[in-house]
């Protein structure tokens, strides 16, 4: 039986849903949080002021949002947390939770043979730190995230919505190959038909022909991955050039996608080169990751097939700003191809191609590219790329989902029915971009409704509650 009653107005300046409100005894009422936000920043769209948000611990939805003054009755007893500045949980889209060991340089070698237990227990702090920066959801594009979603899901470890794509696909000598090492031990570890798992088959995939390409895919289906990654040129950590060649023949790349397509998942693409962008886009990739040296032909294709952009600024400012930590040849690779780059994200901004933003950290703990610092591509996307802020926040917030394709949730904006992945802040970041560099400004973060971070929460104790 339902159980109805009248309740006195609410004090505070933030919640009066007026006298002789009615409510009812929810038996839910514990599992919606309410949140006033003074400012909110709702991902999409120019910012609102004065606005209540409902969430659902249950569903992990947003269910209500909206003037307080009409906040449906059966939520008036549902206290409202004050907080300056309300703007949805940020996406990662270029992440790698790799477990790579900080006392190795970062290469190949390195990503390929950690162990995979050490990889894990690095991967724990490093999806919270993740998480911490402000980022609810992140996208892999190669690495344990198929496998740490279902730890994060079943409450073992702190960490955002994790969409991974297993492997990242490479040919033998490509991006993804591990050139210090004899062929016989890359196949070892890396071939689609090597007997056993390796830690390294877990990060990256080496194949060659249609069939290997059709079973990497597969490979990676079957650990849960939500979209696939393929590498379509040559890059800074690998010893091949990144500029010139596409990698994969066009016939390998597009079997590669449709077999991604015929399960529901996008294809994104490592390319630098314009070659490796273009062959990519023909076959039918939907990200391209980089883009180094994208020019107004590349988008003008981007835009015509509705290809996103993660441009990745943030490994180029590492390794220029630490040339001490960093192989000679990855840091001269690095300094040939940055103001191209540079220049390319932000020609591709003007240009109108659609961006979200990711900052490709894959470096253990304590290292100058450990997560942590993915706040870093929003400031970026004003100063490099030539984003307002406001867009840097859509490109970091709204746009995030749609780099997946079909498997995209209703995420990455403050709206009805969508994630209850929110930040608060005590600063507007539309006033000053910078405030999003560091994950201490972010004070609060919810993620699907459940209070994540707060001045003086303890992480281990948001496990057990
Ligand atoms: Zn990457």
């Amino acid at each position: 039986m339902e159980d109805w009653e009248v309740v006195p107005p609410i004090g505070g300046s933030c919640m009066s849903p007026g006298p002789g409100a009615r409510r009812r005894n929810h038996k839910d009422e514990d599992d919606i949080i309410g949140i006033f936000a003074t400012l909110l920043i709702p991902g999409k769209g120019g910012p609102v002021k004065d606005q209540a948000i409902l969430c659902s611990r249950r569903t992990g939805k947003i269910i209500y949002l909206g003037w307080p003054s009409h906040i449906p009755p059966v939520y008036y007893n549902v206290h409202l947390q004050e907080i300056s500045v309300v703007m949805p949980g940020m996406w990662e889209c270029h992440a790698h939770f790799m477990g790579a060991s900080p006392r190795r340089p970062i290469d190949s070698n390195n990503l390929a043979m950690t162990n995979p237990a050490e990889a894990g227990a690095r991967n724990a702090r490093a999806i919270k730190d993740t998480l911490y920066a402000g980022f609810t959801s992140a996208i892999e594009l190669g690495g344990y995230a198929t496998e740490l979603q279902r730890v994060v899901e079943e409450g073992s470890i702190l960490g955002p919505t994790l969409y991974g794509a297993g492997g990242a696909i490479s040919m033998t000598g490509g991006h993804g190959d591990v050139f210090e090492i004899p062929y016989g031990c890359v196949h070892q570890a890396l071939s689609v038909n090597a007997p056993g798992i390796h830690a390294g088959s877990v990060v990256m995939l080496q194949v060659d022909g249609i069939d290997e390409c059709r079973k990497a895919v597969r490979l990676n289906l079957r650990r849960g991955a939500r979209l696939i990654k393929v590498f379509a040129s040559g890059g800074i950590v690998s010893r091949d050039d990144p500029v010139q060649y596409q990698q994969f023949s066009d016939e390998e790349l597009k079997v590669i996608v449709q077999e991604a397509e015929r399960n529901g998942m996008i294809c994104a693409a490592h390319a630098m080169g314009k070659a490796g962008i273009l062959a990519a886009i023909r076959a039918g990739v939907k990200v391209i990751e980089h883009g180094s040296y994208a020019d107004e032909e590349v988008f003008s294709a981007m835009k015509k097939n509705d290809v996103m952009l993660v441009a990745a600024i943030t490994p180029l400012d590492a390794i220029l700003n630490n040339e001490d930590k960093y192989p000679p040849e990855m840091y001269r690779k690095t300094a040939d191809l940055a103001k191209v780059h540079k220049d390319a994200y932000r020609n591709a901004v003007k240009a109108g191609v659609k961006c979200a933003l990711g900052s490709d950290l894959f470096g253990g703990p304590g290292t100058v590219q450990a997560a942590g610092i993915n706040g870093n591509e929003v400031p970026l996307a004003v100063e490099v790329g030539g984003m307002m802020p406001l867009q840097a926040i859509e490109a970091a917030t709204a746009n995030g989902p749609l780099t997946l394709g079909p498997q995209a949730p209703k995420s990455g904006q403050v709206k009805e029915g969508y994630d209850a992945d929110l930040l608060g802040l005590d600063e507007n970041p539309l006033d000053g971009i910078e405030v999003m560099r560091n994950s201490k400004s972010i004070k609060y973060i919810w993620k699907q409704g459940k209070l994540v971070k707060a001045p003086g929460l303890d992480p281990w104790s948001v496990l057990d509650r």
